[in-house]
């Protein structure tokens, strides 16, 4: 097991025909643990993959290192250095079979023959394909061609796995149960890796930590809670989940509380930002489970545009003063549920806001 640390690095693209350069990568640094599975997250075009190009060593950085462990491998060429990477388009030899795929690096590696054939058996068997060895990867479904891709990477034994988009391709309950079993597999073999992804959800349900990246630089570093619950940005709690922000004013802080008003109703909010002072304006933050619809006497007024019904929830869209906001109603068949086009009105438990 070993540790991947990115320090300052930068990568420029430079059009020499239109004279126009690209900073798709700007001053990134960050450290894995060995074992640990870090998410790129992050809108398209923030320079997810060209970080994880530069690892494996498809490009060069324009500024900084790259280091395994301690050694420095900046610029290395792919082969030596010790990396293994699933791409969104698979990328299978379609002229080999399921084994012959999975076999190829270990034939690169010059194996014997009994060697490979039972390395190949196992880790089919790890990714759930054995019956499939001798298919042609064109006989098979979108998500066994990506469990090949995932067997053809880590039956080398990288020390550092890297995953671009895997799942993209897939559809929505097959994405579910892969980023389930792609996370069991890379525990289980205590694999080093980087997964980048657009998808918040994919983000949060597999990451020890997740980096969220904007226009090239990164914005925030943490665990899938502490991006959740304490998003360093509106930016970034906007990306990770649906949220509602209001201008309050300090009133006054006390021990363990922010008492702020808003609206000319005083709130006392538990959790705050150590830094805010009082008689200034701050951001109050209200994720979707932190509200609650009252018939007429909560604080914002408002109407019901639309109900969609998630089973344990239902999201209410509610018109109002502050624009659109979704209140989440956990467990609906024990709560009353505002019908379309009725109004209603907003309360905010203090305690569940930032
Ligand atoms: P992401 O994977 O987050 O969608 P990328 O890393 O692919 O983003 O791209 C980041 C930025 O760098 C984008 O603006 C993209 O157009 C630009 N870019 C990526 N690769 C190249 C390249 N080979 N030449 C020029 N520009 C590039
Ligand atoms: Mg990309």
């Amino acid at each position: 097991q070993v540790s991947l640390k990115l320090e300052k690095v930068t990568k420029i693209f430079y059009d020499k025909k239109y004279n126009t350069k690209v900073i798709a990568v700007n001053n990134s640094s960050f450290e894995i643990k060995p074992g640990e599975l870090v998410t790129l997250l992050g809108p398209s075009g923030c320079g997810k993959t060209t970080t994880l190009r530069m690892v494996a060593g498809f490009e060069l950085p324009t500024n900084g290192k790259i280091y395994i462990g301690n050694e420095d491998i900046t610029f290395l060429p792919p082969n030596k250095r010790d990396t293994a990477t699933v791409f969104q388009s698979y990328g299978l030899f379609p002229h080999m079979t399921v084994f012959d795929n999975v076999a190829y690096g270990l034939k690169l590696k010059k194996m014997n023959k009994e060697e490979i054939k039972k390395k190949v058996i196992d880790t089919l068997e790890m990714v759930g394909l054995k019956e499939l060895a001798n298919r042609a990867p064109s006989k098979l479904s979108g998500g066994q061609q990506q469990r090949v891709a995932l067997a053809r990477s880590i039956i080398v034994e990288p020390s550092i796995l890297l995953l671009d988009e895997p799942l993209s391709n897939l559809d929505a309950l097959l994405r579910e149960q892969m980023r389930i079993e792609i996370r069991k597999i890379q525990k289980k073999l205590g694999i080093t890796a980087i997964y980048v992804t657009h998808d918040r959800v994919e983000a949060m349900s597999l990451s020890d930590k997740i980096i969220v990246m904007k226009e090239g630089k990164i914005i925030q570093i943490g665990t899938p809670n502490e991006i959740y619950e304490n998003p360093n940005s509106k930016f970034v709690a906007g990306f990770v989940g649906k949220v509602a922000f209001f201008e309050v004013k300090i009133e006054n802080i006390e021990r363990e509380k922010c008492i702020v008003k808003f609206k000319n109703k005083i709130l006392e909010i538990p959790k705050y930002e150590k830094n805010v002072s009082v008689g200034e304006k701050a951001i109050l933050m209200a994720r979707p489970e932190s509200l609650i619809l009252k018939d007429n006497d909560g604080l914002i007024k408002g109407r019901v545009k639309i109900n969609v019904y998630l089973g344990n929830t239902v999201e209410s869209f509610i018109d109002t003063e502050f624009g659109e906001i979704m209140v989440q109603i956990d467990n609906p068949s024990m709560k009353k549920i505002y019908s379309e086009g009725s109004s209603t009105s907003i309360d905010i438990v203090p305690e569940l806001c930032k």
